[in-house]
């Protein structure tokens, strides 16, 4: 090296040292150089030396530029120089390294941040200098400004955030705010350095979570998730979660998650969840019902319609036989009628009754009797043509009405019907025949309407029952008559009992043995003011019809009963005495006790009373009259068959009724000595009674040769004018007297 070489010329121990010195100085100068940062000599508060950066960070191009300048021109002005100073040099003046950081001024004026750093060369001779390394750390002033101010903000924000911030560095905590202390209920900075276990509900839990997070995390995804923690004190909160990693390429700089209570909202929707599901049940349960209602209202309207049809049914037909009832009739008839009118034509109302068909519904039944009904119904049905109508009022009561039908068509339908009745009705194991009695009126010569029809027809078949039932009969003027006086009696009658117009006459009953009066019969007078005398065989048919019979013939028993009694207090040799009993009376319960207990009053052995009964009476019910007469027999009382012969009688039940004495009907004694046939009947009735060992008598007996034909065949008694009228109680008295002397 040249400069070593020239050294070791002048002197070899001063140029070795020299040399020395040399590298010494070329190396600090290589170190100066070299260094990051300026440093100075300063001696005297003049730049001695310094190295490029420091030239470089005062704005000089190289030291040269800058070396002889005083330092005073590094500081913005003189006071921050003096200030400097002033805290330097204690320090230094000790030997110490002083370090500051203070404002500087480049050549351009520019202010910046310097880091100083100074030291005295030698502390004990301040003039020697010192040494000072400037380091510019302007921008790391401003980065660290920066930083502060970021930090500052991320205070604030984690500070006054609402959510519970938290951030995690290898699962613990290393920051978080006060609204996740709030949210896990921990004191401020208890969660400092914790797990995050401490907040996850179990082990497994925990795992999972840090499972579902990785992987977002890894690719620098948020993890977004709804979580269930724990608080401090065990309760759980459901909680949203954010979270993300700091530096996805870094997981060690951790993540921050950001924790909101949602456990409210959760409430909120469970709740809402939980009221719709309450409102689809109620819902459901409404609509179940709206249902059920829908088909109860339906159900009630079809049961609202079959009871209006039932109704409509049972308004226009009749419930038993399906048949128009008078109601539809009506509505037909009024038809018919306008129709008849238009055209010119007749229609034909029939009024339709049954014999005795009372009996057949007393003796067998109801259910008999309805079938019956049924059945006739049927039958009246297929004897009419379509547009005929086949009514029924109830009983045994029919109305057909036959439009365009006149007299001889309705003549040929009656017959039809008649005939149509004729074939015994098999019900059960009852073989029966009913007759009906049939009466017609004809519009417009009977009436022009239904009420007066019908009434015609009705009188025309009390005409035809009149006349010997099982028969037609049409309206006429004389039926108009007759019941128009039915209908005078019928009112008449009802006062006539406590107006006193009954009075009882006695015929006398002899004895063809003896030729004494033995009995007497009652019989029944009416004499009415006005209409005169009423003959029973006129008004005791409406009596019975009315029922007005009832205590007429319980009067007809007293009074006679009192009156034998009478007698037989006055003296006169006791004989019987026979009553009339209607039907009604007969089949009505008390009859039995009713009589004995007339008998007890009057105080007349019951044996004197004699009951006459006709023979249809007896038959149409014979169980029930065996049963009644037994009765009346055990009582005492006498029974006989009245009117004998014009009806039907079972010998075997003759036996049976108990019967005393058969009444042979005057009919037949009237032409019995002219009559074959009358004598045949008369004749085989007696031998009949006498050998079954029944009295006879013979009623309407008027002549000698009547009494004479009687008594030669063996009749035991007779009753008739021959003998004596029915007279007067007091004529009658008389009548025994004058007898009985003769
Ligand atoms: P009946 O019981 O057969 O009575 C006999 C009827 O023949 C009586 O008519 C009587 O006056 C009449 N008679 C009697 N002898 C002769 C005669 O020689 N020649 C003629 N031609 N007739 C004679 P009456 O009194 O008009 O009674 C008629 C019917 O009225 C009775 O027939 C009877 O069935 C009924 N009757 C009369 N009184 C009563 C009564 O108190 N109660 C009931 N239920 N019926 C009565
Ligand atoms: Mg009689
Ligand atoms: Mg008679």
């Amino acid at each position: 090296m040249p400069e070593t070489n020239r050294d070791s010329e002048v002197h070899p121990v001063q140029s070795d040292a020299l040399a020395q010195l040399q590298l010494a100085l070329r190396e600090q100068q290589v170190i100066l150089d070299s260094a990051g940062v300026g440093i100075v000599f300063i001696k005297r508060r003049f730049l001695i030396r310094c190295n490029q950066r420091f030239a470089q960070i005062f704005g000089h191009a190289d030291p040269a530029a800058i070396v002889g300048h005083t330092s005073l021109s590094l500081y913005p002005d003189a006071a921050s120089s003096h200030a400097l100073a002033t805290t330097a040099y204690p320090v230094l003046a000790q030997g110490l390294t002083f370090k500051s950081e203070i404002r500087m001024k480049r050549r351009d004026g520019q202010l910046f941040w310097a880091h100083l750093t100074g030291k005295l060369v030698n502390p004990a001779a301040t003039e020697e200098g010192s040494i000072w390394i400037i380091d510019d750390i302007n921008e790391q002033k401003a980065a660290q400004a920066q930083l502060q101010s970021v930090l500052t903000e991320q205070s604030l924000i984690l500070d006054n955030a609402m959510v519970g911030i938290v951030f995690l560095r290898d699962r613990k905590v290393t920051r978080c705010n006060q609204s996740f202390e709030n949210l896990l209920g921990y004191e401020a900075g208890e969660l400092h350095g914790c797990s995050s276990r401490q907040w996850h509900l179990t082990e497994q839990d925990w795992k999972e979570s840090i499972d579902r997070w990785q992987v977002p995390f890894a690719v620098g995804q948020a993890f977004e998730d709804e979580l269930v923690l724990r608080k401090k004190d065990g309760s759980a909160i459901h909680c949203e979660v954010r979270a993300k990693a700091i530096d996805a390429s870094d997981p060690e700089l951790g993540a921050i998650w950001i924790c909101m209570d949602i456990t409210a909202r959760k409430k909120a929707e469970n709740e809402l969840r939980q009221a719709r599901v309450d409102l689809e049940k109620l819902v459901e349960q409404r609509t179940q019902e709206l249902s059920r209602t829908v088909l109860a209202l339906e159900k009630k309207a079809i049961e609202q319609k079959e009871a209006e049809a039932h109704i409509q049914r049972l308004a226009h037909f009749d419930a038993l036989t399906g048949l128009p009832n008078r109601l539809l009739l009506n509505d037909r008839c009024r038809h018919a009628l306008g129709a008849a009118q238009r055209r010119h034509q007749t229609v034909a109302l029939m009024f339709i009754d049954l014999d005795h068909f009372k009996n057949v519904n007393d003796s067998l039944g109801h259910r008999v009797g309805d079938e019956v009904l049924l059945e006739l119904a049927v039958r009246l049905k297929a004897a009419v043509r379509e547009q005929d109508t086949v009514s029924r009022l109830g009983g045994d009561e029919f109305i057909l009405l036959l439009p365009e039908t006149d007299a001889a068509g309705a003549a040929q339908v009656a017959k039809k019907l008649l005939q149509a009745a004729l074939i015994p009705f098999q019900i059960g194991q009852h073989e029966l025949t009913v007759t009906p009695s049939i009466g017609i009126a004809l519009y417009p010569k009977d009436g022009v309407d239904l009420d007066t029809l019908s009434k015609c027809a009705d009188a025309a078949m009390y005409r035809a029952k009149g006349d010997g039932r099982n028969n037609y009969r049409f309206f006429t003027p004389e039926i108009q008559a007759a019941s128009d006086r039915t209908l005078l009696l019928d009112n008449a009658l009802r006062r006539a009992l406590e107006r006193g117009q009954l009075e009882l006459h006695y015929q006398p009953q002899i004895s063809m043995a003896t030729g004494q009066t033995v009995g007497a019969e009652a019989l029944l007078r009416w004499h009415h003011p006005e209409l005169g005398a009423v003959s029973p065989v006129e008004f005791i048919p409406i009596a019975e019809s009315s029922g007005l019979i009832l205590p007429i013939g319980e009067w007809v028993i007293r009074t006679a009963v009192t009156q034998l009694a009478a007698w037989i207090q006055q003296g006169m040799a006791p004989i019987t005495m026979a009553v009339n009993l209607s039907s009604v009376q007969f089949r009505h319960a008390e009859l039995p006790q009713l009589v004995t207990r007339i008998l007890e009053d009057a105080a007349l052995p019951a044996h004197l009373l004699e009951l006459e009964l006709t023979e249809g009476v007896a038959m149409t019910q014979p169980l029930e009259a065996i049963a009644v007469m037994t009765d009346l027999r055990q009582r005492g009382v006498r029974m006989s068959i009245d009117d004998f012969g014009t009806g039907y009688s079972s010998l075997s039940y003759l036996k049976r009724f108990q019967v005393y004495k058969l009444k042979i009907d005057q009919s037949f004694v009237r032409d019995i000595e002219q009559d074959p046939d009358d004598k045949a009947i008369v004749g085989a009735i007696i031998s009949m009674a006498s050998s079954l060992g029944l009295k006879t008598i013979a009623e309407g007996v008027e002549t000698e040769g009547q009494l004479a034909f009687l008594r030669a065949r063996g009749c035991t008694e007779a009753q008739g004018y021959y003998f004596s009228r029915p007279v007067p109680a007091q004529a009658f008295a008389n009548y025994i007297r004058e007898t009985a002397l003769k």
